[in-house]
């Protein structure tokens, strides 16, 4: 029996230092159903981050080019810098039947549920308190403490949207948050999968006459093929 379905927009949300990155990595590692939509930004390349793999860095005049030029699918100012979703490889992928990771902020899942909604799951991920947060953003030491001080008050803001996402996840251990999102992503990948041989069982089911149907093993194939998802 064939599968058939639309990819999924997998949105996972939450302020810096929560855990968002290595649940993401995790799961585009475990999973090779699921690659990550690389968003445009303006902000300045971290030292282990490479261009065109975590973000495609550009300038102000790029980015405000693309945006005019409707080659965003939603677009953002966060910490002073902007980011967007270049629209190009999501609807081939989304297509395809391959499911697509956003790394992105309240603004753009907002954008994204006014066009795309039937498309999306929302996840919100929240730290376990914030001096866990503060802690994690300075082990990054990526960022001064000016920056971190900023990334801080934002993610109080950013905070405040938990409720606009289908699922909040309170991220005190990474591998049962990474379990977590992975099981929410079979779940969302079941309820949008309509096995090929549901159509010739639900024929049967309404026809009620053919006595030689063998029901059972019928009804048992249907079930692997939706495990099997
Ligand atoms: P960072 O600079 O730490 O990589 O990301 C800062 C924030 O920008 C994060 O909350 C991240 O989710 C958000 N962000 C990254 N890419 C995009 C994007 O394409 N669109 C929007 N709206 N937010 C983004």
């Amino acid at each position: 029996m064939q599968t058939s379905r639309r990819g999924i927009m997998l949105v996972i949300a939450s302020p810096s230092g929560a855990g968002k990155t290595s649940i993401t990595r995790t799961i585009l590692n475990q999973d090779a159903n699921t690659s990550l939509s690389v968003s445009v930004t303006t902000r300045k390349r971290r030292t282990d981050e490479m261009n065109h793999v975590h973000y495609h860095f550009i300038d102000v005049a790029e980015f405000q080019r693309m945006r005019d030029a409707g080659e965003l699918l939603e677009s953002a100012e966060v910490h002073d810098n902007f980011y967007g979703t270049p629209r190009g490889e999501v609807e081939d992928q989304l297509a395809a039947g391959r499911d697509i990771i956003f790394d992105i902020d309240y603004q753009g899942t907002l954008q994204l549920y006014e066009r795309c909604r039937d498309d999306m799951v929302t996840i919100f991920i929240l730290p376990p308190s914030i001096a866990e947060l503060r802690s994690r953003l300075l082990h990054r030491a990526q960022d001064s403490d000016e920056v971190i001080d900023r990334r801080l008050r934002n993610a109080r803001k950013e905070m405040a949207h938990w409720h606009e996402y289908d699922t909040v996840l309170i991220n005190a251990d990474l591998q049962e948050s990474c379990d977590r999102v992975a099981e929410i992503l079979k779940d969302a990948r079941q309820a949008r999968t309509n096995p090929g041989g549901l159509a010739a069982f639900v024929a049967q089911l309404r026809a009620r006459r053919d006595s030689t149907f063998d029901f059972a093993s019928f009804v048992k194939g249907l079930q692997d093929e939706i495990d099997s998802i």
